[in-house]
């Protein structure tokens, strides 16, 4: 027999654990249908039964707060299946409280007790029989962990799905709440009023929790039911409110925690107390969210995932690097001169690389993060962070993702988005992934050293210090500014817990790691390679026109000739990397200076160039001329880029070979050229549109490409108000 049965349960409940223990390999990992709430699916074979498991976002409620509720409790009205609600067995209380709403709707239910390893440690004693039969469902106890108690926990799931009809449970609210509710369910059933859809008594209860999508819903079906539903709603809350001080969704779920107490309190619950008094997690605690010594351990922990992220990710990142090389190098060899090679070379290995490239470092990350977070030690971090960052309307968690960003200069703002999603409240995510980008992320490290150098080769450590707290400063405030202006809204009621210390299984670390590196591939890959193709085509179309070309040519003929016959031969035998001297040495450089002159026409050319030459108006008042724009544009694909460009566009030739030192001497000794306009390009550098590899991901991560094309503009012209500032102020004290 086929069967469907849902997993569901709190978030940290083990939820993830018992399905790969279930499935195994045996898994599929999919999108709910228009959110972005992950869908799990896997198969298991039981007493000649195919079990097919699909996996809940993991939620405290089935009440429309999140979009994760909504889409759970849909998937279960609309499908009907049998559910498995893991609860965590050393948190009890807590985790019942999803269970008491299954029965509200009156699901088959049976109950994994999980982590009974870990109650056990803690003192906590379950009578798993009495549970079972106060709650009228079966209670399998088991450690996920080890898979042990899975084969009775499918025994009781196979037994459980013969019937799935719905018998809902009764609780009392307390008799104000009571009243109300028997007089909606006359109503509801009067009327039938969403009929074969939910129970109506559960309707009821909706209209009084007032549930967001339930209403809707009804409004949509009956509007005349619906205004009657509503009054009656309307009264209880105004008593309530005038006896109580207090609303109905608060009454219920106080009753809702009373009827588990008095389950627990039959004899289902008992504790050993010695134990429980000083278990393992809060000796740790004591020293690990230490007032003094917490902050510092902190610090010297997420330091220490930094450097795990970003040292030994070198070398595989390197491997990478050298193989699109050699690929690029090898199509080079292959191909003859002409837009073909171009834009393979140029457009999709580099494009497909760059977006490979960050495949170690992500990888690395959230295996770090994996760590961090099994273990528990990321909600310690949370915790101590908390009050700092939520005056800027951030959150405890948004830490990790600014320092993988670059927070201590040279990280990547793209594991940095994906970072984000260990925030659960959205608000703070959606805030956190637009100001992550600010951190100075490696590419942007060139660039500053560039400036530096040219402008203020004095004072080098002391800068990239400051410039470090400036991006801190610029991301916090812009935070706080978009938290009360676009994403504005209370923080979400989101209490950081504090859940006992765990240590990782490696089969979770692995899965954890690979299923979200997994995802930054499928999600980023597929857009990546059209958009580097664009940049690609900005940059070489349209072409220089023929006679110009000539020009180049006769000229190349014009120098050639002034050599001897010999030198020339000399310079076109094969073996590229021959040591020229004398005379084939000079022509070889003056021919390479004509074709960096030939490069930096074409780039001016290009749409790429005719867009900086035209913004040249306006981008004066940051002290940029044409040249500096063109590079800025091309910084947009890797802000790596804009160095090589800046070397393009001042005819500089292959400057990547060269120490920056050549570019750095050109730009001190331009008229166009001073410090202010260098401190203006740094803060530009440092605050505008993110690369697109980010931005992508801004746009997947937040769920819409709204938000990328915010991160593109609001940066740009953020950055553009600074720079103008410091720029303006600058020349005027100079
Ligand atoms: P989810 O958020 O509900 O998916 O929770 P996970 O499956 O990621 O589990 C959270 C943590 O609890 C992980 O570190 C697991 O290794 C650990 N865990 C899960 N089940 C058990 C168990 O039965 N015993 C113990 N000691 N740890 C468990």
């Amino acid at each position: 027999m086929e069967i469907v049965v849902a997993l569901a349960g709190n978030p940290n409940s083990g939820k993830t654990t018992l399905f790969n223990e279930l499935t195994g390999a045996r898994q599929h990992v999919g999108n709910y249908p228009g959110v972005t709430v992950e869908k799990k699916e896997g198969v298991c074979s039981h007493a000649g039964h195919t079990i097919h498991f699909v996996d809940l976002p993991g939620t405290y409620s089935l009440t429309a707060y999140s979009e994760e509720e909504v889409v759970a409790r849909d998937f279960l009205v609309e499908k009907r299946p049998a559910v498995i609600n893991i609860v965590d067995a050393s948190n009890l209380e807590r985790n019942l409280y999803l269970t008491v709403q299954f029965f509200e709707l009156g699901f088959p239910v049976v109950i994994a007790l999980n982590m009974i390893d870990v109650a056990e440690q803690r003192g906590i004693r379950i009578d798993s029989e009495r549970l079972s039969s106060l709650l009228g469902a079966p209670v399998a106890p088991i450690i996920a962990r080890s898979g042990q108690g899975k084969q009775e926990l499918l025994d009781a799931t196979v037994k459980k799905s013969g019937d799935t009809s719905w018998r809902p449970l009764k609780i009392s609210y307390g008799e104000d709440i009571d009243l109300a509710l028997s007089e909606l369910e006359d109503i509801i059933e009067q009327k039938e009023f969403m009929a074969g859809i939910y129970p109506s008594r559960w309707i009821g209860l909706k209209y009084l929790e007032n549930d967001r999508q339930i209403v809707t819903q009804g409004r949509e079906i009956d509007p005349e039911t619906d205004s009657v539903l509503k009054g009656i709603v309307a009264r209880v809350e105004a008593h309530l409110q005038k006896t109580l001080n207090t609303y109905p969704e608060a009454v219920i779920a106080d009753y809702r925690y009373g009827f588990i107490r008095a389950v627990l309190k039959e004899g289902v619950l008992s504790f050993n107390r010695e134990q429980d008094r000083l278990y393992l997690s809060d000796k740790i605690d004591r020293v690990l969210t230490n007032r003094f010594l917490g902050p510092l351990l902190m610090f010297v922990i997420l330091f220490g995932l930094y450097t795990f992220t970003f040292s030994y990710s070198e070398a595989p990142v390197a491997w990478f690097g050298a193989f699109f090389n050699w690929m690029g190098g090898m199509i080079d060899g292959q191909l003859p001169d002409g837009h073909l090679k171009s834009l393979i070379v140029s457009g999709i290995i580099d494009g497909v690389g760059g977006v490979l490239g960050f495949v170690p470092i992500i990888c690395f990350m959230f295996f770090g993060i994996a760590v961090l977070e099994d273990s528990g030690y990321l909600s310690r971090v949370a915790y101590m962070l908390d009050r700092v960052f939520r005056i800027f309307g951030l959150h405890g968690s948004s830490v990790m993702a600014f320092i993988i960003s670059g927070g201590i200069a040279g990280g990547c703002a793209v594991p940095g988005v994906m970072a984000t999603r260990t925030l659960r409240s959205r608000k703070e995510r959606l805030a956190t992934l637009l100001t992550v980008p600010y951190m100075n992320c490696g590419a942007k490290l060139p660039v500053l050293a560039l400036m530096i150098a040219a402008f203020f080769s004095d004072n080098q450590t002391q800068l990239m210090f400051v410039f470090t707290l400036v991006s801190w400063g610029v991301a916090l405030l812009v935070a706080k500014f978009l938290r009360l202006t676009v994403i504005r809204g209370p923080a979400d009621p989101f209490v950081v817990e504090l859940p006992p210390y765990r240590l990782p299984t490696f089969k979770g670390l692995f899965i954890h790691t690979w299923e979200r590196t997994w995802q930054y591939i499928k999600k980023a890959g597929t857009v990546i390679l059209a958009i580097s193709i664009l940049l690609w085509a900005m940059m070489t179309f349209p072409e220089l026109p023929a006679e110009k070309v000539r020009e180049f040519d006769a000229q190349r003929i014009t120098i050639t000739d002034r050599f001897d016959k010999d030198v020339v031969r000399e310079l076109e035998r094969p073996g590229e990397k021959k040591q020229l001297v004398g005379e084939a040495r000079q022509l070889k450089e003056q021919l390479m200076a004509l074709d960096a002159g030939e490069a930096g026409e074409r780039l001016r050319f290009s749409f790429a160039g005719r867009i900086g030459t035209a913004m040249e108006g306006v981008t004066r008042l940051a002290g940029f001329e044409w040249r500096t724009n063109i590079a800025l544009i091309g910084g947009f694909v890797a802000k790596e880029v804009i160095i090589s460009t800046l070397g393009t566009a001042y005819s500089l030739g292959e400057v990547d070979s060269e120490p920056r030192g050549s570019l750095a001497a050109t730009l001190a000794r331009d008229p166009g050229w001073n410090p202010a306009v260098g401190l203006s390009l740094i803060v530009f550098t440092m605050f505008y549109a993110p690369c697109f590899v980010t931005v992508v991901c801004i746009a997947r991560e937040a769920g819409s490409w709204k938000w990328g094309a915010f991160a593109v503009t609001f940066n740009t012209l953020l950055a553009f108000g600074l720079a103008s500032l410091t720029f303006q102020i600058g020349s005027a004290l100079m």
